[in-house]
């Protein structure tokens, strides 16, 4: 298959959503990023690698980083973790409140803001250093260790922070936070602030394709079985209220984030990741969405 000439096609046919969408505006340095980018990159586990348009510029991968810290609690707790937090998909928006409260402070799933924060939480209690560990994590997956934080939209999203500040606050009233909810927020804006271009994060995706094998080093961070499941959350959970539409369109467990960045994989495969600013209403880019729909559907590879 011509993967190259696939994945310029789809720049060439996605071209008119361009102006579709808008850029996240409730954290005012993602306000700023220009709607018109646009960057596909494509690895394979058999090493090989394509990638268009703006693949190497970096940008905030929001959401996409509570692959990273799920992965890394499930690593250091296994099953454990899911007393405090649930596996069902939420069919709410990712920073809802609703549920939160009647089902008494545990979260739905780990990929909405509340399960992301008790996830976090988890991490605090177990870590010295959690800010330095997580990002020695991600470097490690990524195999790069330029990988880092952005300072100025950690502290955006916390000046205007107000549904994550009340939610962890919920989520402390129902005893489902342990650290101080100060801390707890602290971590998660700069876990959300983590940085990568389309090629960093379709590389580092390649363990969760890998059966929790780092193709790079060979180093097992997740058993198979551990593996397996997050897929899992990521094919039911990864997109908040539109995880159904995901699932029925693109067919591949995955994950996106405010920023306008999505990542799939197919497991034994592949690992896909695409950036395009404008999101639909539900938080999602609508050009990464079509996409990675037009990937499966012109490759037939999907895991259905
Ligand atoms: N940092 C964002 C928030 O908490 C993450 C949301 C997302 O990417 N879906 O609102």
């Amino acid at each position: 298959m011509n993967f190259q000439q696939v994945l310029e096609e789809i720049v060439a046919e996605t071209a008119s959503l361009e102006k579709e969408g808008n850029v996240a505006n409730y954290i005012p340095e993602l306000a700023k990023v220009s709607p018109d980018h646009f960057g596909i990159s494509l690895h394979l586990l058999n090493g090989k690698h394509y990638r268009t348009g703006d693949s190497e510029m970096r940008f905030s991968i929001q959401s996409i980083a509570k692959v990273f810290s799920l992965s890394m609690a499930i690593g250091l707790l296994g099953e454990s973790i899911f007393q405090r937090v649930d596996v069902e998909p939420s069919g709410t928006a990712f920073n809802s409140l609703l549920q939160l409260d009647y089902e008494e402070g545990i979260p739905r799933n780990p990929f909405i803001n509340a399960g992301a924060l008790v996830v976090v939480d988890i991490l605090l209690s177990e870590l010295k250093d959690p800010q330095k560990e997580l990002l020695q994590y991600v470097r490690k997956l990524a195999g790069n260790q330029e990988i880092n934080f952005n300072d100025y939209v950690a502290a955006s999203e916390k000046v205007e922070g107000y549904r994550n500040i009340a939610m962890a606050n919920l989520l402390k009233s129902h005893g489902n936070l342990h650290n101080k909810v100060e801390d707890v927020l602290d971590f998660y804006f700069r876990l959300c602030s983590i940085e990568m271009s389309c090629s960093e994060l379709s590389k580092t995706f390649l363990v969760y394709a890998h059966h929790g094998r780092i193709p790079h080093t060979r180093e097992k961070i997740l058993t198979k079985s551990q593996a397996k499941r997050l897929n899992a959350l990521m094919q039911t959970c990864g997109f908040y209220d539109e995880a159904g539409e995901f699932s029925y369109k693109v067919g591949l467990p995955g994950k996106s984030g405010v920023g306008g960045g999505i990542v799939a994989v197919l497991p034994e495969k592949f690992s896909l990741s695409v950036w395009s600013p404008a999101l639909n209403k539900k938080g999602n880019s609508v050009r990464g969405m079509k996409a990675l729909e037009l990937f499966t559907t012109k490759t037939g590879l999907s895991v259905f």
